[in-house]
C-alpha cells in the first residue's frame, strides 16, 4: 500500500480546499533538542508550506519551565492567526504532558490529544482525531478494504495510535480486538485478523506465522535500528499478507497529510462553517 502516493493526493486536496478559507496557520511547539522530533516538526512545516498553511515555529530550550510552556500555549490559544496548535511529544520529563495537552484550546486541537476530542471520538461524534489512526483508515478506504464485519486486531493501546484506531474501526463497523503487552499468545489472536494494525514500537514483532494468509497488514511502527528505519512487521510478512504498508512510505506520510486536513477542520470550526461539538 503506497502511503506516499496517497498522502500526496490528500495534500493536493487540502491545498485546493484551503484556498477559499483565507489565511490558515499551524503553530508547532517543540521543547528540547530531540533529533527525531526536530525532523518530524521540520517535515510538518514543509508540508504546511506546500498546501498554503503558514507554519509558526516555536522551539523552546530543554530547560523551559512548565509555567512558561503553558503561558505560550495560552498566547497561541488567543492568537487569531493561529488556527491549530501542535505540541510535539515527548516533552521533557519535568513537564506534565497531560497538563500541557489539556491547556490547548479544544477548537485548535489539531492533534486530537485533548480529553474533549478523545471523549467525542469515544462517543462517535465528529471531532479532531489523531492524525496517525486517521491515516490508517484513509489507507484502508483508498484500497477498498472491506471494514464492516471484518475482524480487526490492533496491537497497541496508546491514546495516540492504538485506542483511537480501534474506535475509528469500530465506527466503521469492524469487529475490533485490542492487544497489548499483557495479551496472552499474541499470535493466536493476530492469526484471526482480516486486518492487522501493528502500533507497538518493536522491530519485527509481527512475523509471517502471526498473519492470516491474505490479511491486510498496517505497520504503524517506526523503529530506528542499525539496519535503518524499520516497522513492527517482519519483512517475511510480505509473502503472506494480501496488502501491506511499507516503512518508510506507508503510515508516516499519511500522518502528516491528515494533520493538514485536521488543520482545515479547525479553520472551518473557527469560521463557523462546521458546528463545533
Ligand atoms: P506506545 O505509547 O509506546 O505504545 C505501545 C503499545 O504497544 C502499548 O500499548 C504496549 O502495551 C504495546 N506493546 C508493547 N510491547 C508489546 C508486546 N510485546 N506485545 C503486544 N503489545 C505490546 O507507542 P505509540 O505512541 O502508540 O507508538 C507505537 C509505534 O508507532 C511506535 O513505533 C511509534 O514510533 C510509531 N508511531 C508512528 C507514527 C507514524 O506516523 N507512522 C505515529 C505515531 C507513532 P502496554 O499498553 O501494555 O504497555
Amino acid at each position: 500500500m503506497d502511503g506516499k502516493a496517497l498522502a500526496a493526493r490528500v495534500r493536493a486536496e487540502v491545498a485546493e480546499e484551503a484556498r477559499p478559507l483565507g489565511p490558515i496557520g499551524l503553530a508547532t511547539v517543540l521543547v528540547g533538542g530531540d533529533p527525531a522530533s526536530a525532523i518530524y516538526v521540520r517535515r510538518k512545516h514543509e508540508a504546511c508550506r506546500e498546501v498554503g498553511i503558514e507554519p509558526f515555529d516555536h522551539h523552546l530550550p530543554e530547560e523551559t519551565s512548565e509555567a512558561d510552556l503553558l503561558a505560550l500555549v495560552a498566547r497561541l490559544n488567543a492568537d487569531p492567526a493561529v488556527t491549530g496548535i501542535l505540541v510535539q511529544l515527548p516533552l521533557p520529563a519535568h513537564i506534565d504532558e497531560g497538563r500541557v495537552l489539556r491547556a490547548v484550546a479544544p477548537i485548535k486541537d489539531v492533534d486530537g490529544f485533548h480529553p474533549s476530542s478523545a471523549g467525542q471520538l469515544y462517543l462517535g461524534e465528529p471531532t479532531f482525531v489523531p492524525a496517525t489512526p486517521l491515516g490508517v483508515l484513509e489507507l484502508l478506504r483508498a484500497y477498498d478494504v472491506e471494514l464492516a464485519g471484518a475482524h480487526t486486531v490492533v496491537i497497541g493501546r496508546s491514546a495516540i495510535v492504538g485506542k483511537p484506531a480501534a474506535h475509528l474501526l469500530l465506527q466503521a463497523n469492524a469487529t475490533v480486538t485490542i492487544c497489548h503487552s499483557r495479551t496472552r499468545d499474541l499470535g493466536a489472536v493476530t492469526r484471526q485478523a482480516d486486518i492487522l494494525v501493528a502500533a507497538v514500537g518493536r522491530a519485527g514483532i509481527v512475523t509471517a506465522a502471526m498473519v492470516k494468509p491474505g490479511a491486510t497488514v498496517i505497520d504503524v511502527g517506526i523503529n530506528r535500528t542499525a539496519a535503518g528505519l524499520v516497522g513492527d512487521v517482519d519483512p517475511g510478512v510480505v509473502e503472506v499478507a494480501g496488502l501491506l504498508t511499507p516503512v518508510p512510505g506507508g503510515v508516516g506520510p499519511m500522518t502528516i497529510a491528515l494533520l493538514l486536513r485536521n488543520t482545515l477542520r479547525a479553520r472551518r470550526y473557527q469560521a463557523g462553517l462546521l458546528p463545533f461539538p
